[in-house]
């Protein structure tokens, strides 16, 4: 599929999106902003569980792959299934090109997926995600 003819499943105006996210969320999930390092709710969670997009409910994580990589962000090194994640070249800031991770089913913003920086996990990926951006369910 090219991107140019990408459209998600879940489709909602602005103003749809606003009445269902509160403003930080939308901030980060239709704006692509960033929370802060090491504030968010989930940074540390060792539950186990599933972690769906906070947009539209989609589960797109599980605790299984999520590690600790003291970035300040919770990090997970592979989603659920790859079909579920959209990714998009990202060079909104100087320096290398960052790939930008979104939910595939509501074209949601959750994070960055960054690689070889040698986490010891099975992928050397860390999809590194907003904690505003999901929905953890404890199992
Ligand atoms: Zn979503």
């Amino acid at each position: 599929m090219s991107e140019r003819t990408f459209v998600p499943k879940v489709i909602k105006t602005p103003d749809e999106w606003r009445a269902q996210l509160n403003p930080a969320e939308y901030h980060v999930l239709r704006d692509a902003g960033t929370e802060p390092p090491f504030v968010g709710e989930y940074t540390d969670t060792t539950t186990p569980g599933t972690y769906a997009c906070k947009a539209c409910g989609e589960v797109l994580f599980t605790s299984e792959e999520k590690f600790s990589s003291h970035c300040g962000w919770p990090s997970f090194y592979a989603p659920t299934d790859n079909d579920k994640i959209r990714y998009l070249r990202d060079d909104s800031l100087p320096g290398p090109t960052r790939i930008e991770v979104r939910c595939a089913t509501c074209d949601s913003h959750l994070g960055h997926v960054f690689e070889g920086e040698g986490y010891p996990t099975p992928t050397d990926q860390r999809y590194c995600i907003n904690s505003i951006a999901l929905v953890h369910q404890a199992s």
